[in-house]
This record gives C-alpha cells, sequence and structure tokens, in this order.
C-alpha cells in the first residue's frame, strides 16, 4: 500500500489527496501543513452579519474542474451565482472617473473610454498580419502582444484592467503566452484573437446544439452560499486522511530503497513515502528542494510573487449615494493608485453583509506598488477610505474594517516562464514518486490548481494505484 505525502493542505493539496482518494482507496495519504488549519488562501470569516472572504472571493466556470469538484463533493445544492449585474456592469476608474467597460462591439464603438484612433485601431485587430515583426522575442509580454494586435489605447485600459484584476501584475513583465495562453493560440490558429474569439463561440454552440442543449451562457463567477470557506470544510471531511497540521516541510531526500523519499519537517520529525506532492508555492517548494536538488529549486525560487492587500469595509447603504449594481471597479496599475480596484461582495453575491449594509473589498499593493504593506493598518485604511470617498463617494465612516496582508499573494507568470518551467518539468521527469504543482505553473486561478491537481492524482495512481507494482527504479 503506497505512501503519499503531500506538502500544503491549501485547494491544491486537498483536491490532489481527494483525487488520489478516489482513484485509490487503500493508499495511506498524509498531509503536512504549517498552519492550524487547512485551506491555505481560502478564507471565509463571519463578523457580526458580514460574510467576509480573505483570499479568494469566487471562481469562474471557464473550465469543468471546479464545477466537478463541487458536483462530486455534493455541494452542488450550495453553489451561488454571481448576480447579473455583477457580470454585465464592470468598470474601470481612469482620468478621475469611472466609466462602464464595454461588453458587445456596439459598446466599444460607443464608450468614451478610447478615443476614434483607438477605436479604430481596436476593430483592426481582424485585419492585422498575424507575422510578428523580424527580431521579436520569443516570448512577448501582454503589453507588447496587445499593442500589436489592439493598439495602444485599448491595451493601456483593457488589457491592463484584466491583467491588473486576475493577476496584480504588470503587463510589461507578464508573458502573454504564460498568463493568456489562449490570445497567442488564437493568433496563430485564426489569425486574428477576434476571428479565435467568435470561432470558438460558434463550434461551442454547434456543439451544444449537436447535444440538443441550449447555447452555453457566458463563463460566470460562482461561490457559495456560505463563501468559499464551506468547499475547504467539505474537501477535508471527504479525505479521511492525516493531516497534519503545525508542520512545516524543510528538506526532502531520497533514498536508495523502498520508500523512495523522506520528507523533513521543521522541529526533526520525518515522514518516509512512496510519492510525494508539494503544492505549496514556489518559494516555500525551492528551500524544500535546495540540498536535494540545488539547481532545481534554483530555477522555482526564480518565480516571483506580488504583494497584496486585501482591504474589506463594510458601510450603511444610506452613506453610499448611488446604487452599486456591479462587479466593482479596477485602476489599470499604470494609474500608481494606492487602491488597485474594488469588489462589491455584497452586490456579487447576496447575503454579504447584513440589511442596509454594504461590503467591498478593496485591493492594494501590486508590482508597482509594493510599499502599500508597509504602511501600518490605519494608513491603508484612509487611503482606502480615501478612495471610496472619490470614486463611489462614500459618505460617513465604515462600521466594519478587516485588513489581511499577501505579502507573497499571486505568482507571476513573467517573460521566459513558459521555458522556466519545461526546464523545470525536464528535469522533474529523472525522479520517480516526485511531483510539482500548486498555482506557481500553470494557472493561478482556483480552475487552473484544480485541474492540475486532478492531473498529478492521475498520475500517481497510474503509477501506484490497484495492481500496480511500485517502480523499481532509484533517483
Ligand atoms: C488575495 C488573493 C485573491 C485571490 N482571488 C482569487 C479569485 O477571486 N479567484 C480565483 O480563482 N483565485 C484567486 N486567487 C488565487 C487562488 O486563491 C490560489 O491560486 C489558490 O487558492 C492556490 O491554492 P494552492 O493550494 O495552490 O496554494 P495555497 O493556497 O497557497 O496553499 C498552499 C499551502 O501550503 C502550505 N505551505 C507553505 N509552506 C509549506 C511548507 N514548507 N510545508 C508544508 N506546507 C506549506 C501553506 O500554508 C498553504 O496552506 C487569489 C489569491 C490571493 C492571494
Amino acid at each position: 500500500m503506497p505512501h503519499i505525502v503531500i506538502v500544503g493542505a491549501g485547494l491544491s493539496g486537498l483536491t490532489v489527496a481527494y483525487r488520489v482518494r478516489q482513484h485509490m482507496p487503500d493508499a495511506r495519504l498524509t498531509i503536512l501543513e504549517p498552519r492550524n488549519r487547512a485551506g491555505g488562501n481560502i478564507g471565509t470569516e463571519q463578523h457580526d452579519g458580514f460574510r467576509v472572504e480573505t483570499g479568494p472571493n469566487g471562481f469562474l466556470d471557464n473550465k469543468p474542474g471546479m464545477m466537478q469538484l463541487c458536483q462530486d463533493l455534493g455541494l452542488a445544492d450550495r453553489l451561488l451565482a454571481a448576480s447579473e449585474g455583477s457580470r454585465k456592469n464592470r468598470y474601470v476608474f481612469v482620468r478621475n472617473q469611472l466609466y462602464r467597460l464595454p461588453s458587445s462591439p456596439l459598446g466599444i464603438l460607443t464608450t468614451p473610454l478610447l478615443s476614434f484612433a483607438g477605436k479604430l485601431a481596436l476593430l483592426r485587430e481582424p485585419f492585422r498580419s498575424s507575422r510578428r515583426p523580424a527580431g521579436s522575442p520569443e516570448d512577448e509580454s501582454i503589453a507588447a502582444f496587445g499593442r500589436r494586435r489592439f493598439g495602444r489605447e485599448a491595451t493601456d485600459i483593457f488589457l491592463d484592467a484584466l491583467v491588473t484584476g486576475i493577476h496584480a501584475g504588470d503587463p510589461e513583465q507578464l508573458s502573454v503566452a504564460a498568463t493568456f495562453p489562449r490570445l497567442p493560440q488564437y493568433e496563430a490558429e485564426h489569425g486574428s484573437v477576434l476571428r479565435g474569439v467568435l470561432a470558438t463561440s460558434r463550434q461551442r454552440k454547434q456543439a451544444a446544439r449537436a447535444r440538443g442543449e441550449p447555447p452555453p451562457p457566458p463563463p460566470r463567477m460562482w461561490s457559495f452560499r456560505e463563501g468559499l470557506g464551506v468547499l475547504v470544510e467539505r474537501l477535508q471531511h471527504n479525505l479521511g486522511v492525516s493531516l497534519q497540521c503545525g508542520v512545516r516541510a524543510v528538506a526532502l531526500t531520497a533514498n536508495p530503497d523502498h520508500p523512495r523519499w523522506t520528507v523533513h519537517a521543521e522541529g526533526g520529525n520525518s515522514w518516509s513515502a512512496d510519492a510525494v506532492v508539494l503544492t505549496c508555492p514556489a518559494h516555500q517548494q525551492a528551500p524544500i528542494l535546495a540540498d536535494f536538488d540545488p539547481d532545481l529549486a534554483r530555477e522555482i525560487a526564480a518565480i516571483p510573487f506580488n504583494r497584496v492587500v486585501v482591504a474589506v469595509l463594510g458601510y450603511r447603504q444610506t452613506d453610499v449615494p448611488k446604487p452599486l449594481d456591479g462587479f466593482g471597479y479596477i485602476a489599470p496599475q499604470n494609474t500608481r493608485r494606492d487602491v488597485l480596484g474594488v469588489q462589491w461582495c455584497s452586490s456579487i453575491f447576496p447575503d454579504r453583509a447584513p440589511p442596509g449594509m454594504v461590503l467591498w473589498r478593496a485591493l492594494c499593493g501590486g508590482v508597482n506598488r509594493p510599499d502599500v504593506l508597509d504602511g501600518d493598518d490605519a494608513t491603508i485604511l484612509r487611503a482606502c477610505q480615501r478612495e471610496m470617498q472619490l470614486v463611489m463617494g462614500v459618505r460617513g465612516e465604515p462600521v466594519f474594517t478587516r485588513i489581511v496582508r499577501w505579502p507573497q499573494a499571486i505568482p507571476q507568470y513573467v517573460i521566459g516562464h513558459s521555458a522556466r518551467v519545461a526546464r523545470l518539468e525536464a528535469r522533474l521527469a529523472r525522479y520517480s514518486g516526485l511531483y510539482l504543482t500548486g498555482n506557481s505553473y500553470h494557472g493561478v486561478a482556483m480552475n487552473d490548481v484544480v485541474e492540475q491537481a486532478g492531473f498529478v492524482a492521475s498520475r500517481i495512481a497510474d503509477i501506484y494505484g490497484p495492481g500496480k507494482s511500485l517502480p523499481q527504479t532509484s533517483v
């Protein structure tokens, strides 16, 4: 009976364990986690009727992984879709004003966000050459790709807002292929992003029609009535594994015989394992691997993370002059504001605030304003309140506040990321029974990590599953 040790009890670690358990009901599974609770970045708190998400606020259904996991965990009836208003009404704050983001071709033609020349540049996208200028670097930044395809204005507003909203990163530094792989893929396959989007949507509709189903709705954001914390609780409840909290893995050694691996923890304890899955963030995986394979560890340590503060504020409805029916707004990174954006949580999901109140989450910091994290809580709150007054015209003081600091928040897939991951994977192929996953390699969203966790669990089951003899190769 193989023993599998999983390092980290975030969404990745818990999902790997859950999926391995499905493939291999008899396997011995141990999860090591330094904190006193599972869930990693995910955390839901209750404060006087405010339901607060301290990390992620929801997940998209643009990949099947999360929805399938919810089904399998019996959570389908707890799912909560984001409000229709939050899907349609998303804003950017530029030139000291809130503008609604266009969501249709007509919206693009009429938006005051772009000049006439900016609109023309955007509408010319399908007719631009898909050939890149001679001498272009192999891996292109999001900003360079955007300027080449959509023009400078659309890039500075729309693409920057997208990158700020998801990655709190710099479009000049992030790799388009690693961060938004579909964009260069559409260009390569259809000669244009817009044509690629239209063709994909047509194919999806045709496939649905062939199955006798209605056309698929556009991607939507989801959570649960109780908040995302319920996902962690349900995963934990279904695992039947030994979850060892208060245990920080610090090193890994390879043994000449079975069991192949030993995971060493702070304080001197160790666990022998046939297979080890590191799911903690890259900056935590690197020190664990430093003695075992310094080159591998160096590559992993080079993946940068940004710094983010989540500032949660509850206001009285009567202090908000305009009703806010929408997702919230983004202030593109190039504006370098104290607040990167605000999610109007109680407008996105019901029951996030008590009656007569609203709940908002401001995201601050990101790659261009890491200094925000150096301020004390009072300074951060003052900056957020100033921003709420300016942007939403809120009057009065918040009735509830909560500050959560993320000193190493979201991995940044900078130029060269895909090549780095390819080198890592080639190196890793030497070691049977060692797996690296989490949000540092193939996607930062909950959806991505759940998908990756499923792949890892299948590979483990292929090697160690029922009827398989333990591999004999030594590391
Ligand atoms: C502020 C913020 C907002 C976000 N918003 C969204 C969103 O709205 N939607 C979305 O889809 N995604 C969002 N994300 C991303 C998403 O939360 C993460 O990608 C996902 O939760 C990562 O899960 P994980 O298990 O891979 O990593 P983590 O959640 O980081 O879990 C890793 C675990 O490993 C543990 N660990 C660390 N070091 C060690 C060690 N040495 N030994 C053992 N264990 C260790 C940690 O304590 C942690 O529990 C957000 C992230 C942040 C930070």
